[in-house]
């Protein structure tokens, strides 16, 4: 498969290729040249087949060239390994319409781990064949980090500069970042928010000097391989809810657009979805677009729901890409426009490609209703990010004949003083994570901008001679 920049004037890349960078150097956003169809059938044949089995069948179209189905089998078969179920990602009933995706049965207890376990292999494997010694630079609010840093500790050919908000993190999340130390991990806490961390990487991406010097990379859902490896699960829980047969929907909590736009891509694969609702928290940038046409950016609010407090979601561009008839050079001219004016905004043409969308903007109140019914109704406890993805989920109107499915995001015990003020119950954190509290912890605060994080990787990261 080759892969082809949202902004139409980058090379073209191979898996291999695309898996290694970050941004494209137009700016843009790699994507698939086109999405590969299934038929009904073969999606039928994905009854009964094991996690990793599906991985294979999915992604084998868009490794191709790059790896074989037998090597993916080999690096799915470690990466799920490491899930503490036996299903890997495990579907609950709630009641008679509502479904959770648990998503958190990961090393981190995070969704991200699904595609990072991968990604961290892929790295390795193609790495090991390559002269390369990347550099990779992230910005998280919180779940990606811990879940890149467990990915990534000890590689031998990469160097991880994982920046996160100072304070607007949980401590479970900051601890499973903080107490991984290995020389090629480096955690830097920085003064300002999501968005501020998530500027200063693009701005690297786009620094003459530093791409000079080093072989800058990115494991954020920028990623192409991380949304790839989160297309699996869309299928996974479908065929075992009567897909293709019976049509399914899915309430996805929402921040940077990387999730739910794996949903996108599997409907574009073939994959009979009803509906992807979009939940988001007050941080609603997303909600205004899909439901009003104005993508603008507002000011971030921390919320109980950090890893949606997000203003400009990365991934929306890939979207953006297919509703203005896959124009890079469209796209292009429209996003300097956003870039200046910081709002953008979308014809009712372009929001026609887009209908397989909804989404609803939860607030606190609602979040904590949501929790709440699920542990009073279903005997689940839930994390405030799921929350939001429920609550959304039960707002809809879609009719009672049409399961809609959750995604579980997060681990409740990964923010259990949001769970426990909601709840009045405190999520017990899983024995695996045995002493993560007490364990000593690795961070650096970086006082100033984008030039202070500069110094600080040009001081550190490693270059081949
Ligand atoms: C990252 C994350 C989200 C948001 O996912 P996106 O792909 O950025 O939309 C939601 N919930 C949790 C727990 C997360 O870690």
């Amino acid at each position: 498969m080759e892969y082809v920049s949202t902004r139409g004037s980058a090379p073209t890349l191979s898996f291999e290729d695309v898996t290694l960078a970050g941004l494209a150097s137009d700016g843009g956003l790699y994507v698939p040249r086109e999405w590969p169809r299934l038929t009904q059938d073969e999606i039928a044949d994905l009854a009964g087949l094991g996690y990793v089995e599906t991985c294979v069948r999915i992604c084998a179209p868009f490794v191709k060239g790059s790896l074989t189905g037998d090597e993916l089998r080999v690096l799915a078969t470690e990466a799920y390994g490491s899930f503490a179920h036996a299903a890997t990602v495990p579907v609950v009933q709630l009641d008679a319409q509502h479904w959770l995706m648990e998503l958190f049965h990961g090393p981190t207890l995070a969704f991200k781990d699904v595609a990072l376990q991968l990604l961290g292999r892929l790295f390795e494997t193609f790495l090991a064949n390559s002269e390369r010694q990347l550099t990779i630079i992230g910005a998280t609010s919180g779940d990606t980090g811990s879940a890149a840093i467990h990915a990534l500790a000890g590689l031998e050919r990469v160097d991880v500069f994982m920046m996160h908000p100072k304070g607007r993190i949980s401590d479970v999340q900051r601890r499973q970042m903080t107490t991984m130390i290995a020389p090629n991990i480096h955690n830097l806490a920085i003064e300002g928010s999501f968005d501020d961390a998530q500027a200063h990487v693009k701005r690297m991406f786009g620094d003459p000097a530093m791409n000079r010097r080093f072989d800058l990379s990115a494991v954020n859902s920028i990623n192409w391989a991380r949304l790839m490896a989160q297309v699996v699960y869309y299928f996974y829980t479908a065929v075992r809810l009567g897909a293709p047969e019976r049509k399914v929907a899915f309430s996805v909590p929402t921040g940077n657009f990387g999730d739910v736009f794996a949903g996108y891509v599997a409907a574009q694969m073939g994959l009979p979805i009803e509906r992807l609702i979009v939940a988001t928290n007050v941080n609603d940038i997303l909600h205004r677009a899909l439901s009003s046409g104005d993508y603008s950016v507002g000011t971030v609010t921390a919320t109980a729901a950090p890893s949606m407090d997000i203003q400009v979601s990365s991934n929306f561009e890939r979207l953006l890409f297919d509703m203005c008839g896959r124009d890079g050079p469209g796209l292009a001219a429209m996003m300097a426009g956003f870039e200046k004016e910081k709002r953008l905004s979308i014809s009712d043409n372009m929001q026609a490609a887009a209908t397989l969308f909804t989404s609803a903007r939860i607030d606190p109140d609602e979040m904590s209703l949501a929790l709440r019914w699920a542990q009073a109704e279903a005997g689940e406890l839930i994390d405030p990010h799921t929350a939001i993805g429920l609550a959304a989920a039960r707002q809809s109107d879609l009719p009672p004949h049409v399961p809609i499915v959750t995604l579980a995001t997060a681990h409740p015990s990964k923010f259990r003083d949001a769970v426990e003020r909601a709840s009045g119950a405190r999520p017990r954190l899983p024995n695996r994570l045995g002493g993560l509290m007490d364990r000593e912890e690795r961070c650096e605060t970086i006082h100033g901008g984008y030039e202070a994080f500069a110094d600080y990787v040009s001081a550190h990261a490693r270059v081949r001679a």
